[in-house]
């Protein structure tokens, strides 16, 4: 793994489809053009996982001179909205692809899915099947023991034709009959035993509407799809493997009828994206929001793209995520931190610097004049002047974080404790006093004098040597707000599974493994300068990490930002 800083222009790694696709065009296969899809099925939103396939179909075909198509492949009417169409070509874009002229919809194909399968019937590759589907499952043998043939698989072509106009004109319930390709019910390869490629299934489609009573299944439709639409490449995770002879076979006959032209779309599988601490299935991701387990599909711990973009990460993050977990045959786990990191390269390079005292506690500068107050000059990036700088009012009462005072200091505590001296950073040097107690004991102010001449940026500032160096807001100046700290979602890396010391037979629920500290909520000061700015506007808050203003619920005047991530990995050794 490279650990290449995100400031350099990293070089595409290579990987063996980048190296595929990159030797077809140079042997001019396809007359040397290039076009992937992205092909998304609009039932849920998109998540982390979708991110590695996006950043390697649009990528390659950036890189490469190419064109990647995003298609919806909606062809199962039951679970599919118009809702997750927009959320996912959103995604997309946030993600900083486009797909130029190529947006497609699967269902714009279900004439031509239709004609095909009829000529499929014509030519004696395909046969209506009348066994209900629990015959059907033992006529299909096992991975040791072959198929047998279906009674119904010598129906004379007429009758199937007949058959299968009446299930389109919405004769039959569902379920009733099933139409079939005709290939090998011997074969080694399950998938080649005549699977099904049109049932029926009398429901309205978010584009079609009642049009239609019979849909394609997925491994019909699929390359029909790729091949309507000219792709070379189909590139698509392992468990399509099996699949690839059947992808094979159909556009094999569908070429053979005329219909497409050879080179045929080329499927190349890869392994997907297992990632820590989340889930990535939209089985359990709908679960996570319907059992109310987060505040909804966007929720900034949701592994969704949605929920990535409230979070504060970035597209840049994940591009350069995508390129460092890079692309594989074989399946594996990516750990979270690689992710987090990923976005923190990113943001230490482009978030300005903001000061925020999460957990404050006054601070009495008691030797300050009462209602005076200064600027201080802060760098809005310590690395990058051009940025510039911003001021911050000094006055006599300053907000400082609770953990930075210890009436009586633990070894090598360097902060505010009486008789120790600190620098108020970009301010001056004070030295501590003492503190102020309520009638119960609990420290209500830190006291303290400053030095007149200590201020940062004057000649006098380095005379003095102090090892504290603390943020602070003014009191008077700071703005209030609600700050959500986000942490992972899960509390353990494998959701789910089995932990060590576990009992053989112990099966967990991934549910049981949820972070119950995933999300805080705190009131905080920030320094006034963060006061007008707009949502998702990205920030280092010093000492604390990164912050993004909410992208919904922040407003100027009512200030709202969510923690994206801390400054360091806070999990590396949290045992678990
Ligand atoms: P899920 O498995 O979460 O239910 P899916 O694979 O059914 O998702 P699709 O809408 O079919 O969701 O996915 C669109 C594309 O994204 C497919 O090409 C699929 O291979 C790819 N994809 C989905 N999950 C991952 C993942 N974890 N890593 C890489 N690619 C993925
Ligand atoms: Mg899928």
């Amino acid at each position: 793994m490279s650990s290449a800083p995100s400031n350099e222009t990293q070089a595409p790694v290579q990987n063996f489809i980048r190296s595929a696709v990159e030797a077809d065009q140079r042997a001019g296969k396809w007359g040397g053009r290039i076009e992937t899809r992205f092909p998304p099925e609009p039932n849920g939103y998109l998540h982390y996982g979708h991110a590695k396939s996006i950043c390697l179909n649009f990528g390659l075909a950036e890189e490469l001179g190419g064109a990647c198509h995003l298609r919806f492949d909606d062809t199962n009417p039951t679970k599919e909205e118009q809702e997750y169409v927009d959320a996912i070509i959103e995604s997309v874009r946030w993600l900083g692809y486009d797909w130029g002229e190529h947006l497609y919809y699967a269902s714009d194909y279900f004439p031509r899915m239709v004609e095909f399968a009829e000529y499929l019937i014509k030519a004696g590759k395909a046969y209506v099947e009348s066994l209900s589907a629990e015959e059907m499952r033992a006529y299909r043998g096992t991975l040791t023991e072959p198929g047998r043939n279906s009674p119904y698989r010598e129906r004379t072509i007429d009758e199937n034709l007949d058959l299968f106009a009446r299930m389109k004109a919405g004769e039959f319930p569902d379920g009733a009959h099933i139409l079939r390709a005709k290939i090998d019910m011997a074969s080694p390869n399950i998938n080649l035993r005549d699977p099904a490629i049109y049932r029926i299934r009398h429901a309205s489609h978010h584009r079609t509407g009642d049009q239609w009573c019979v849909y394609p299944m997925y491994t019909f439709a699929h390359p029909i799809e790729d091949a309507i639409e000219n792709i070379t490449h189909s590139l698509c995770t392992l468990e399509f493997e099996d699949q690839r002879p059947f992808y094979e076979w159909l556009l094999e006959q569908l070429a053979e009828g005329g219909f497409f032209e050879r080179p045929l779309p080329q499927q190349i599988e890869f392994a997907r994206l297992n990632l820590t601490y989340v889930v990535l299935s939209k089985r359990k991701l709908i679960e996570l929001v319907e059992g109310g387990h987060t505040d909804g599909w966007d929720d900034p711990r949701m592994p969704t793209l949605i929920g990535a973009r409230r979070r504060g990460f970035t597209a840049e993050g994940f591009r350069n995520f995508a390129e460092r977990v890079g692309i594989s045959k074989a399946n594996s786990w990516i750990d979270m931190s690689v992710l987090e990191e990923c976005m923190r390269e990113h943001l230490n390079d482009t978030a300005e610097r903001r000061v925020a005292v999460l957990d404050p506690v006054k601070l009495i500068v008691t030797n300050y004049p009462e209602g005076q107050s200064e600027d201080c000059n802060a760098p809005n990036h310590p690395l990058k002047p051009e940025l510039g700088s911003r001021t911050m009012p000094f006055s006599r009462e300053l907000w400082i974080e609770r953990e930075d005072f210890m009436e009586e200091p633990v070894k090598g505590f360097r902060r505010l404790f009486p008789g120790n001296k600190v620098r108020l950073r970009y301010g001056y040097v004070v030295e501590c006093t003492g503190c102020e107690k309520d009638a119960e004991g609990n420290i209500t102010a830190v006291t303290c004098e400053y030095f007149p001449d200590s201020k940062s940026g004057t000649p006098g500032a380095d005379n003095y040597k102090v090892k504290g160096n603390l943020h602070w807001v003014s009191v008077e100046h700071g703005v209030e707000a609600e700050v959500r700290l986000y942490d992972r979602l899960f509390a353990y890396p494998h959701p789910g599974q089995r932990r060590e010391g576990d009992a053989e037979d112990l099966e967990r629920n991934y549910l049981d493994d949820l972070n119950a500290d995933s999300k805080r909520t705190i009131r905080a000061c920030l320094e006034p300068s963060l006061g007008d700015t707009t949502a998702e506007s990205r920030y280092q808050f010093e000492r604390h990490g990164y912050f993004v203003a909410d992208r919904f619920d922040h407003q100027v005047g009512s200030p709202v930002f969510n923690r994206t991530v801390t400054l360091k990995d806070s999990w590396k050794n949290s045992g678990s």
